[in-house]
């Protein structure tokens, strides 16, 4: 897969758009509480500014609805502070999104200034895919960027509408758009093996095309967290009152034949951490999968299963993970997920992390900065992983 590279562009003075994905999240007081995807945008804010061009910068945050504004909640003011921190200049913030008053003050931009729009979704265009939004967008710049590979999945005006507004020498994919992409398709469609999938999370159907598609491609399956009770469940087990889709037990058969046929080793857990409930003052007992009670729930793989996976692991020289193992938000019922995180982040494997949730217990864990690439998209990693074509990859193909 390759892209239009920003570096291919004649930028030198020139007035360009980058649509990032600054939605970040805030804590309970309105910070942010995770600047990540804002400081993963600054290569290409900077490459801009080296190259004198007047920027405009645009992204969503959260899911306000037309009509429902809320400035505490929806506005983007707080992310102008964080990138006027970090970038250590003023940012120009505008009032709007497409209004004439924006659209003055992006044409009047000196070379080396940097206006933020509010927020896309202020403007019910920007969801619809609307192309008259588009075009007034596109009316502000000469050039489009997109650095938003976590919003790439959407087919939303500024993604997919708005770059038909450029021909190929005027727009382009930003570096972080550029790495994810390189990334997946060097590291998993193209892997060195023995190639390790790891998928954990609460639910199958949220990731069954993934696994569908991922067992095709890997050596190893590990699936832990709650949906592998479906799994087990599938091969006859009791698992008590653990989360489960009776719908998809077929569909996790397929899997398990899928998997066999083609020689992919296949690894569930063993044993679990069980509550009577969905509580981190519940007891707890660490139990064989033979011996779940009929009351009890698992939240958390156990100790032995631990084992197995590192085990597994051992010899990988790809892993990608995707999901935590157990309930990692309530401290009882996270060390199978900072186990996970720990065997990855020491392994001398290409480590790759998907999923928000992911990304947080290798925080969470200290791993961080062990690990080789950690995507910023969760929507949009799970996509690129089902096979599917994203909108925003389309628009900026080369
Ligand atoms: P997902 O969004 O599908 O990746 O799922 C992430 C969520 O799965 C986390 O909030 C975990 O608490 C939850 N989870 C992991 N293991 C279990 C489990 N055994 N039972 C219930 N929820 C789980």
């Amino acid at each position: 897969m390759k892209l239009l590279s920003i570096k291919d562009l004649d930028l030198d003075g020139q007035r360009v758009l980058i649509r990032c994905d600054f939605n970040v999240p805030m804590d309970e007081f309105g910070n942010i509480s995770d600047d990540r995807r804002i400081r993963s945008a600054l290569p290409t804010i900077r490459y801009c500014l080296d190259h004198d061009c007047k920027i405009i910068l645009a992204s969503h945050f959260g899911r306000p609805k037309p009509g429902e504004w809320n400035e505490e909640r929806d506005s983007l003011k707080p992310i102008a502070k964080r990138l006027h921190s970090l970038l250590k200049m003023d940012i120009k913030m505008a009032d709007n999104v497409v209004g004439d008053d924006t659209i003055a003050l992006a044409k009047a931009l000196e070379s080396g200034e940097i206006l933020l729009l509010e927020n896309l979704r202020y403007n019910p265009g920007e969801t619809t895919n609307d192309d008259m939004f588009a075009e007034r967008l596109a009316s502000m710049a000469d050039f489009y960027i997109n650095d938003a590979f976590g919003a790439s999945h959407r087919k939303h005006a500024s993604i997919f509408a708005l770059p038909a507004h450029f021909d190929k020498a005027h727009k382009a994919a930003g570096f972080l758009m550029q790495k994810e992409v390189n990334f997946f398709y060097k590291s998993v469609m193209n892997p060195v093996r023995p190639f390790v999938a790891v998928v954990g999370g609460s639910k199958v159907s949220g990731k069954l095309q993934a696994l569908v598609n991922l067992v095709d491609k890997v050596d190893k399956l590990i699936i832990g967290g709650g949906m592998a009770f479906t799994f087990l469940k599938a091969q006859g087990y009791e698992i008590g009152k653990s989360l489960v889709e009776d719908h998809l037990i077929e569909d996790a058969k397929k899997i398990i034949y899928r998997a066999m046929g083609r020689g992919v080793k296949l690894y569930l857990p063993v044993d679990v951490v069980v509550a009577p409930e969905f509580s981190e003052t519940a007891t707890v007992k660490y139990l064989p999968i033979q011996e779940i009670p009929s009351e009890w729930m698992g939240l958390d793989v156990g100790p032995a299963t631990n084992r197995l996976f590192r085990e597994a692991l051992n010899d990988s020289q790809t892993i990608l993970w995707n999901g935590p193992m157990g309930v990692y938000e309530m401290d009882k019922f996270s060390k199978g997920s900072f186990m996970m995180s720990h065997y990855i982040a020491e392994s001398h494997a290409t480590t790759i992390i998907g999923g928000g949730d992911t990304a947080d217990v290798v925080q969470r864990a200290g791993d961080i900065d062990e690990m080789t690439f950690i995507s910023t998209g969760g929507g949009a990693s799970l996509e690129l992983l089902e096979g599917k074509m994203l909108p925003g990859i389309e628009a900026v193909k080369a």
